[in-house]
């Protein structure tokens, strides 16, 4: 057993770091102030090659693995959260799945732009009345000559505000429950408009809306898979997102040690500085320890994946005890800084809002819980 990175990744360790503390870290609070979706990094990222990392260099990409992927989204996430959700949710959610599954012309049409940054993808499960449980998805698909026909509406996407590019899924009322299909939309394509846009209490700069079809057109060329192969297609996808969750959750819960650690060294209280006491020491030790155990789980996942191996309950583990991790690990955090770290000019709240996030979307908590626990219960 071999716990090393390789030279490969870690020189894109080392060179995402540099990138992140020195572009993302300075500005993470402000863009995350502004709620806008972050135009400029998304460029540095597809300078830097992580707008296709993973996709190979024919189709636009910078080649990578899996691991090297999650230790450059633990980078981007300890110095922007925000960021590395934009990443996950382009690459994993919006990309990926079209260079898994896409046909030779969609590949050229849609995964080089996207791997290039010249585009931004997004995926689009969630309705209204479809969340945990994907398999109610009320969205159809009606065939039409060469089309299909879609209607419905999609909730919450991430940088649904701003994608060209969407993996949409619907069902086909004829298939019956088997029905559901992946289609790509592109933005502009007739009956298809942006709803609501968001508001929220963390990531605010990796933007979300909503989705509306209304007999929108959608050229059978266009269906991603085969008709009755969108299920598989989401749940693969989620699968490889998760580890982009559980990379960001890594990524904030070390900047939270990282600064608690200082913090307590410096803060001076009863004459002493605080690290001195036992009770800090405690909330320190857990968050380092948690860290370590997350992130094992976590390359562990990665590591199936890049050995072709089924890697769906390594992911949820990987993603269940990251987020609740990060989360209980910001709580500590705003607790060692004290009032200081409740204000907003400390990035202390900020993890703590960002982290709960991560206990919801690309599956709850108690979703991870339930395909860890069919495993054993099957
Ligand atoms: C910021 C943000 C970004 C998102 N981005 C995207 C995106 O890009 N694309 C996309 O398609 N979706 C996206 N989503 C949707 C997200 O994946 C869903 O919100 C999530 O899967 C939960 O669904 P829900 O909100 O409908 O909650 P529900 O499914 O209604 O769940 C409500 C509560 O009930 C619990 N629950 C549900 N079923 C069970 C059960 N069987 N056993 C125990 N507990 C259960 C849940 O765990 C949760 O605590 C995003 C959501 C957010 C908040």
């Amino acid at each position: 057993m071999d716990f090393t990175l390789n030279e490969e990744q870690k020189m894109l360790q080392a060179m995402v770091r540099d990138f992140a503390e020195k572009k993302l870290a300075p500005v993470a609070d402000k863009i995350e102030q502004a709620e806008e979706f972050p135009m400029g990094h998304f460029k540095a990222l597809a300078e830097i090659g992580m707008t296709g990392y993973g996709i190979p260099a024919e189709y636009g990409g910078s080649g990578g693995d899996n691991v090297g992927f999650v230790v450059a989204l633990e980078e981007i996430a300890r110095a922007c959260a925000s960021t590395c959700d934009i990443v996950d949710a382009h690459l994993s959610l919006g990309t990926e799945p079209i260079y898994i599954y896409g046909t030779e012309e969609q590949r050229r049409k849609y995964v080089v732009p996207l791997a290039k940054g010249e585009k931004i993808g997004s995926f689009a499960i969630t309705e209204p009345n479809a969340g945990s449980d994907v398999s109610a998805i009320e969205t159809t698909a009606v065939k039409d000559g060469n089309d299909y026909i879609l209607n419905g509406t999609k909730v919450f996407m991430t940088l649904g505000d701003v994608s060209d590019i969407g993996v949409v899924f619907a069902n086909i009322p004829s298939l019956g429950k088997r029905g559901m299909t992946a289609f790509i939309v592109e933005a502009g394509m007739h009956g298809f408009t942006r709803g609501k846009k968001y508001s929220k209490l963390g990531m605010r700069a990796a933007t979300n809306a909503d989705f509306i079809f209304e007999d929108c057109r959608i050229p059978a060329a266009n269906r991603l898979g085969e008709e009755g192969q969108g299920m598989k297609i989401c749940l693969s996808t989620l699968d490889h997102g998760r580890l982009g969750i559980a990379s960001q959750c890594i990524g904030i819960t070390r900047a939270v040690l990282e600064k608690s650690a200082e913090y307590a060294k410096q803060r001076v209280q009863f004459g002493q500085p605080i690290a001195n006491n036992q009770a800090i020491q405690w909330m320190i030790a857990d968050m380092a320890a948690g860290l370590e155990a997350a992130r094992l789980l976590l390359w562990k996942a990665a590591f199936l994946a890049d050995k072709h191996e089924k890697f769906t309950v390594a992911a949820a583990m990987a993603k269940l005890m990251a987020s609740e991790l990060c989360m209980q690990a910001s709580i500590k955090g705003v607790q060692i800084h004290g009032g200081y770290g409740y204000m907003m000019d400390s990035p202390m709240q900020r993890y703590m809002r960002d982290a709960k996030l991560t206990e919801i979307y690309e599956g709850t908590s108690e979703v991870q819980r339930m395909i860890i626990s069919r495993e054993w219960l099957k």
